[in-house]
C-alpha cells in the first residue's frame, strides 16, 4: 500500500514509519518540521519506498494514497502553546485538508486524537462513552478542542461523504526520539536526571497519568487502521502513576543523587488520567506490552546516547 503519515519525522509519527517501511509499505512522510526532524527518519531518505516531503497541513496538497496517518500537531503542551492560534489552524484547516484528500482519493483516514478531548476528567478511569470536561478558553484549549473538532470534523466526513475513518484517542506516550526540549514529563524527568539537574514536579506530584510506550502505541494505530471499526479507540497504558512516583523512578533509575523540587502547576492540568482500554482489548486484541520500567530504561538510553553525541557525525549532511 501507499501510505500517507503526516507529522511523520515527529516522535510517534516516524516510529510509525519505522514499523510501516519493515512491513514493506511505499511511505509518503509530509511534515513541517516545527517539532519533528529529520534525523528521526534520516534511515530512511534514500530508500526507493520513502518519500519526504516538507509541507504545512494547512495548505493543501494534491497526492495519491491509499491509506493517511493523520499525526501532524504538536502534542507537547509548551510547543501547542507556543502559537496557539497555529495549533488550531493545524488542527482544524490541516485536518479539513487532510480530510479532503482522503474523500477525493477514497483512502482510508485515521486520526491522531488525544486524552485531552476529556479535559479535566470528572470520570475515572475514561472511557469512550465520556464527554469530557474542557474549559474551552484555557491555555491547553488550542489543542483540547482543536482536537475535539478534528474528530467531529472527521466524524462528519464519514457520515456526509463516505470517508473510511478511524479515530485513534491516545493517552500519554513515551520513549526514544523526544525532543530534549520537549517539555514533556518523562523527557523532561530523563534529561534532567541526566544532567544532574534539579527534577520538576509541578504541584505537589499527587496527580496521576498513564504512561504508554512508543512500540505499544504504535502497535495498536497499526491495528485500529486495519480492523472494521471508526472508534474512537482509547489507546494508552492503563497503569497510572502519580507525578511524584514518576520522579521517584526516574531518579533512582538515573541519578539517586538527583533533588526533587516543586514548581507551581499550570492552570488546567489534567488531575487525573488512566484510559479504559476495554474496547481497544476486545475489538483490536490489543494492550500495552511494556511496562514503565522496561521503557523508561529504553528512554533513558536514548537520551544518554544523544546528551554524549550531540552532534552525531553522520547527520552533519541532513
Ligand atoms: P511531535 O510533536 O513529536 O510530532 C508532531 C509532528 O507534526 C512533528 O513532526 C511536527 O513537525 C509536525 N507538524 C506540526 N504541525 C504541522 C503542520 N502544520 N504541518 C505539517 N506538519 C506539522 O508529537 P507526537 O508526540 O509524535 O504526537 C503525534 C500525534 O499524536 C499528534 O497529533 C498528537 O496530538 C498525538 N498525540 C500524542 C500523544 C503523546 O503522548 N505523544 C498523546 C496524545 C495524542
Ligand atoms: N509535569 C511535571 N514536571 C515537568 C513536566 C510536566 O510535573 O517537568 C507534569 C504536568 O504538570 C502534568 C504531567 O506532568 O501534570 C504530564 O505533563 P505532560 O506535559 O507530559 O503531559 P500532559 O499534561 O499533556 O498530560
Amino acid at each position: 500500500m501507499r501510505i500517507l503519515v503526516t507529522g511523520g519525522a515527529g516522535f510517534i509519527g516516524s516510529h510509525l514509519i519505522d514499523r510501516l517501511m519493515a512491513d514493506g509499505h511505499e511511505v509518503i512522510c509530509l511534515d513541517n518540521f516545527f517539532t519533528g526532524h529529520k534525523r528521526n527518519i534520516v534511515q530512511w531518505l534514500n530508500h526507493p519506498y520513502f518519500e519526504l516531503i516538507r509541507h504545512d497541513i494547512t495548505e493543501a496538497i494534491r497526492l495519491e494514497v491509499d491509506q493517511i496517518y493523520h499525526l501532524a500537531c504538536p502534542a507537547s503542551p509548551v510547543h501547542y502553546q507556543y502559537n496557539p492560534v497555529k495549533t488550531i489552524k493545524t488542527n482544524v484547516m490541516g485536518t479539513l485538508n487532510m480530510l479532503g484528500l482522503a474523500k477525493r482519493v477514497k483512502a482510508r483516514f485515521l486520526l491522531a486524537s488525544t486524552s485531552e478531548v476529556y479535559g479535566d476528567p470528572e470520570v475515572h478511569p475514561q472511557s469512550e462513552e465520556y464527554r469530557g470536561n474542557v474549559n474551552p478558553i484555557g491555555p491547553r484549549s488550542c489543542y483540547d478542542e482543536g482536537k475535539r473538532v478534528a474528530e467531529t470534523l472527521a466524524f462528519d466526513y464519514h457520515w456526509q461523504n463516505d470517508v473510511e475513518i478511524r479515530v485513534a484517542r491516545i493517552f500519554n506516550t513515551y520513549g526514544s526520539r523526544m525532543l530534549e526540549n520537549d517539555g514533556r514529563v518523562v523527557s523532561n524527568f530523563v534529561v534532567q536526571s541526566l544532567k544532574g539537574q534539579p527534577l520538576t514536579v509541578y504541584g505537589d506530584g499527587s496527580h496521576t497519568r498513564s504512561f504508554c510506550y512508543v512500540s505499544d502505541l504504535v502497535e495498536g494505530l497499526i491495528r485500529l487502521m486495519n480492523c472494521d471499526r471508526t472508534g474512537p479507540i482509547n489507546l494508552g497504558n492503563p497503569d497510572e502513576y502519580t507525578i511524584l512516583e514518576l520522579a521517584r523512578s526516574v531518579q533512582q533509575m538515573v541519578n539517586p543523587e538527583a533533588e526533587i523540587i516543586f514548581k507551581p502547576l499550570p492552570q488546567d492540568d489534567p488531575q487525573r488520567r488512566r484510559p479504559d482500554i476495554t474496547k481497544a482489548k476486545a475489538l483490536l486484541g490489543w494492550q500495552p506490552t511494556i511496562p514503565l520500567q522496561e521503557g523508561l530504561k529504553l528512554t533513558v538510553e536514548d537520551f544518554r546516547n544523544r546528551i554524549a553525541s550531540p552532534e552525531m557525525p553522520h547527520l552533519a549532511s541532513v
